[in-house]
């Protein structure tokens, strides 16, 4: 069983959020109207955030993308009281929205920030796509159907992009990779299967020093960061 994981290398990074666009078009994410925002209600599967350190006139600015870091002991699990949230066989975590109650106990676990209240209800078009799976059971576990009032939703790792390249036998981190991967111009970011020594991502990681974010929590990302 592969253990999917992504390698994002900031010293290619231009912070151009490429990558949170693609995320938001690939899964049906709203962009969010002017009071929405204001109300600080939009919705974001992918963020790129900007860290500084040192002070003027010689401060560093480095842009980090952050998609779910997809723990390998996600405190988002362990709270949530409906199983609404899980940790699949393959590592990714995953939200079932029939399962979801709201109570938003995930997003207050989640040391990175990558949950999101759903405070509005989609209309059915908004989420028409062809490629929707027409067995409606299905439908409500893709990443993209009519996620309702009221939810949480967050990053899947693309795994619908991953389900399909598995069906058709194409190499996942090769042929198929997530739309935020697929999307960076500068090739900054990689995925694949992290228990693998011969992907890609082990490559990565065993020809440059790595770090994770918030390592001191004992969450276990499955997002490296190489440093710039
Ligand atoms: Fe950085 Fe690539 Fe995302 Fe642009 S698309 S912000 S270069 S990771
Ligand atoms: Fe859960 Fe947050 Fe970890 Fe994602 S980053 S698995 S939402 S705790
Ligand atoms: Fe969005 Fe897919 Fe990237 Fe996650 S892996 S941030 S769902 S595009």
């Amino acid at each position: 069983m592969p253990r999917w994981g992504m390698v994002i290398d900031l010293d290619k990074c231009v912070g151009c959020q490429a990558c949170s666009v693609a995320c938001k078009e690939e899964n049906n994410v709203p962009h969010g109207s002017p009071s929405e925002q204001k109300l600080r209600r939009e919705i974001y599967w992918h963020k790129v955030i900007a860290a500084s350190t040192g002070s003027y006139p010689s401060a560093k600015v480095t842009v980090v993308p952050m998609p779910c870091m997809h723990c390998d002991t996600p405190p988002c699990v362990t709270v949530c009281p409906a199983n609404a949230t899980y940790k699949r066989s393959d590592g990714i975590v995953v939200q079932d929205f029939r399962r979801c109650i709201g109570c938003k106990y995930c997003i207050a676990a989640c040391p990175y920030g990558a949950r999101n209240f759903n405070y509005k209800d989609q209309t059915e078009e908004e989420y028409q796509r062809p490629d929707l799976p027409s067995d409606p059971a299905l439908r409500w576990m893709w990443p993209f159907p009519h996620r309702v009032h009221g939810v949480v939703e967050k990053c899947t790792f693309c795994f619908h992009r991953i389900s399909a390249a598995l069906s058709q036998g194409l190499k996942v981190g090769t042929d198929v990779v997530p739309a935020c991967v697929e999307a960076c111009p500068t090739k900054a970011r990689a995925f694949g299967d992290l228990d693998d020594s011969g992907s890609n991502v082990s490559q990565l990681l065993a020809s440059r020093t790595e770090f994770r974010l918030r390592e001191e929590m004992d969450t276990h990302p499955k997002v490296y960061y190489l440093p710039s």
